[in-house]
Formats: C-alpha cells, sequence, structure tokens
C-alpha cells in the first residue's frame, strides 16, 4: 500500500543548510488547555536551528489552535 513517507524533502535553508526530517513533540495552548501532538513531521536545519513544517501539518496545528476539530481526510 502506499505510505506517504517519500515526500520528505523540505529543500534548503536560506542559510544553505539542507533541513533534515525528523520527527518532534509538538506542544500548544488551546484554550487554557495543554496540547501534544508526537510525531510531528518536521524540517529542522542543523546549521542554523530554523525549524519548518509541512503545509498539512501547519494546517493541522493551526486548525487545532482555533479549537476544531479535524474535518477533513486527506
Ligand atoms: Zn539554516
Amino acid at each position: 500500500m502506499p505510505v506517504d513517507h517519500g515526500k520528505r524533502d523540505y529543500g534548503r535553508c536560506p542559510c544553505s543548510g539542507v533541513y533534515e526530517n525528523r520527527f518532534v513533540e509538538v506542544r500548544m495552548t488551546v484554550n487554557g488547555k495543554v496540547v501534544v501532538l508526537t510525531d510531528v513531521p518536521q524540517g529542522a536545519c542543523p546549521l542554523c536551528g530554523s525549524r519548518v513544517y509541512k503545509a498539512e501539518v501547519l494546517e493541522r496545528i493551526e486548525s487545532l489552535m482555533k479549537g476544531e476539530r479535524f474535518k477533513r481526510a486527506t
């Protein structure tokens, strides 16, 4: 079955470093409650420490911040 692990290229950081793919824990506070996301795919620059997320991950985080449930299946 096709697993979407192939698209892990975050490209290059403006500092010329190459983002490394890794999985992190993201903590945030939503309406006074701490929400923890685990195994969040993240690109991290080993040179300057800059971090990037994929669009769909940002979407998830944003909707969580707004207190919305996951609405989309894709
Ligand atoms: Zn960098």
